[in-house]
Parts: C-alpha cells; structure tokens; sequence
C-alpha cells in the first residue's frame, strides 16, 4: 500500500501527517469560521489574520530582521528567474553575475540572459554539476548588481553550505529545496525566495525575503504585478493570493514551531537522515553511485544510480513492494533520486535503507 510517509518526492512531496490532518477539516469546514478554507475571501479577517501569522511565523524561525519585507508571491520560483533581473539588473554598469552550478540555477541563468546583460560568474557544467565553488574565492565584480545562486540544487543533489560572512556583492538566493531545513542568517542575503513545495506546503505559493534597500533600486515603469514592491505594498494581498497554499504553510510553520521546535532542531533531524541514507550507499560499495561528490552532498535531495537503468528501475519497483514511492530521478539527470524534505522522517529513512540493503543482497 502506498503511504504518505513513504513519499520520497522532488517536490510536491511528503508533508507533515498532523498537517494534512488539519488540512482536511479546513476543506470542509475551518474551526475558526465554520466555512471550507477553499471559499474563504481573501479580504476577510480570518485570511488577514492568517498571512500575520504566517509572516511572523516565519521571522521568528528564521530571525528575518524588520529590515527584511516578507512578500507571499504566485508563478512559482521560475517566474523569480524572470522577474529578478527585470527589478535589479537595471544598469549598463552593474551586471547581475550567475552561479550556474545545476539544472536550476541554468535555467535561472538562461532566463536572466534574455532580460539584461548578465555573467556566469562560475559553471559547474563541464564537470557535469558534481561539485560547488567557493562563493567567496569567485571573481565576482565589485559592482555586480547581484550574485545569483541556487543553496540546494535539486535535481543534481548538491548543497551550498549557508555563508558565514556577509558578502560585498548582494547575493540573491533560490532556496527553493532548503529553506526552512535549516538556520539561516537572513542578514546576508539580499534577498531569499522559495517556492513552497519541498518543506512549505503546496505548490502555489512562493515566500521572498528581500532587503528593503533592494527595494528601493527597482526601476518605476515595470508593470505592476511584476514590480516586486508591489505585493510589499499590498502586503500580498495586491490580487487573489493562494488562500489555501499560504494556509497549509501556515500550518507547516506552527508544526515547526511547536511539534519540532524551531530550525536548528529540524536541521538535526535532517543531519540524521541524510547520514544514514549515505551511510547505506557508502556500504553498498562499487554497487551504486552517488552524483554529487562527497564535499557537497546535500541533505535534501540525494541523486544516485546503480548505474545501469534496468536495475534503476527494477529497484524502484522492489521499494515499491515496501510502499516507497517518489524515487525516479529527474528527467534531465535520470537515476534514482531520494528527497529528504522536512516531513519524511528517520524512520521513513530507515524504509528505505532496508530496502536498498535487501535490493543489494539479492543483486549482488
Ligand atoms: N528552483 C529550484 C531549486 C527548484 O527545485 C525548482 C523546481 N523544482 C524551481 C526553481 C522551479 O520552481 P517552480 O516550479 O516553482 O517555478
């Protein structure tokens, strides 16, 4: 039987059990109003209340300073690829410079070539998006409009440690595949955005964090729904916002809050999880390989294959047998990919390493 617990998914992927339990009653009938959360105005009290909620949720877990505006935004983080360098690669003389370090932060890239006149500042791609640089040895120029790069690559496994200075170039992150797994120090980044589904909620919603300074450097004349001050100023509220998307990531924010009990207690489960599932890929030797090299593994998404499709796809099926789903690697990697979001736990982990070490007895 297929189970949510066992949803190994890139995304959308597993999601807290109490959550989704809470979920379903708000589709019926929310305990606060007594109506479904689907027909519920986006003007109404209960909905102001809760984007007030899911904001100072977040700054909380995340310590986001006042500087910092919050921003609930729609078109997921793609249409972000296009609309950052509209708002802030402005000028002739301040390129935006791009970290092309996987399949993600390309696409990133490639949008931000056809708005302006941006640089790869670094490009993990002849090397086949198996390492990360170091951000602070890149020559970045001293007056880039912005460094743009991608903290958990998702499709490749690979994962940038969070920087532990603030740089001199404002550095805008996609945080797409970790945001909320781990702690972060808001105040180095220019701005941070990530779409909810991998550790949020469902797809819909897509939360920016971003430095008021930055704000005032966006050019007037974009059109407004495209101007990134303008869900500031409307406090998300500008036009019909996800009601339900930015409700379930409401709830996720309380789960983490209370069930977990904040970012640096989940970054541990993390840590937990992610080291026993390498740890049985390590053991299972020559058998199976692992893609990204070992100094940037990431905690999230781990990319590996027996490296012949059939036994790719035969493992799929015997995990299936367990009830694991979710397992079929990106069509543009292929293999095998396990996601490790926030809401699979140890021992949904643990399913799967006995399945992988069963696979492994039988397959040799
Ligand atoms: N960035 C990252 C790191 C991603 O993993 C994804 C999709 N999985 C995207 C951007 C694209 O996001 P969206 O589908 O919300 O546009």
């Amino acid at each position: 039987m297929k189970s949510n617990n066992l949803n190994f998914s890139g995304g959308p992927g597993a999601l807290p059990a109490s959550v989704l339990d809470e979920a379903r009653e708000a589709v019926v009938s929310l305990p606060e109003t007594g109506l479904s959360v689907l027909g519920m105005s986006h003007r109404s009290a209960w909905f102001l209340g809760i984007l007030d909620e899911a904001e100072r949720n977040l700054r909380e877990l995340l310590g986001v300073p006042e500087r910092y505006a919050i921003s609930f935004l729609q078109g997921g983080s793609s249409l972000l690829f296009a609309t950052i360098p509209m708002n802030f690669a402005t000028s002739v003389f301040a390129r935006p410079e791009y970290v092309n370090s996987g399949y993600w932060s390309s696409r990133a890239s490639a949008e931000a070539k056809r708005v302006c006149n941006s640089r790869i500042a670094w490009d993990g791609k002849p090397g086949g998006f198996r390492e990360l640089p170091a951000l602070h040895e890149l020559a970045v120029s001293r007056n880039a409009a912005y460094l743009h790069y991608v903290s958990n690559e998702t499709v490749e496994g690979l994962q940038f440690a969070v920087p532990e200075t603030k740089p001199e170039v404002p550095f805008i992150v996609d945080m797409s595949s970790d945001f909320l797994s781990r702690p972060l120090t808001a105040g180095q980044f220019a701005m941070v955005y990530a779409h909810a589904q991998k550790n949020l909620g469902p797809a819909g919603v897509t939360v920016a964090l971003i430095d008021r300074e930055m704000l005032a450097r966006i050019p007037a004349g974009l059109p407004h729904i495209l101007d990134l001050r303008t869900q500031v100023e409307h406090r998300s509220n500008y036009n019909t916002p996800p009601v339900f998307s930015i409700y379930v990531l409401t709830l996720v924010t309380r789960w983490l809050r209370s069930e977990i009990g904040g970012l640096a207690a989940m970054q541990l489960i993390n840590e937990a999880k992610a080291r026993r599932l390498y740890g049985t890929l390590d053991a299972m030797g020559g058998a199976v390989k692992v893609h990204a090299g070992r100094p940037w593994r990431s905690q999230m998404n781990v990319a590996f294959t027996f490296g012949d499709e059939r036994l790719d796809r035969a493992f799929i099926a015997s995990a299936s047998e367990h009830g694991i789903v979710g397992l079929e690697g990106h069509r543009s990697l292929g293999g095998l990919r396990a996601s490790l979001y926030n809401a699979v736990t140890l021992s949904a982990v643990e399913t799967l390493c006995e399945a992988l070490a069963e696979f492994g007895l039988r397959h040799g």
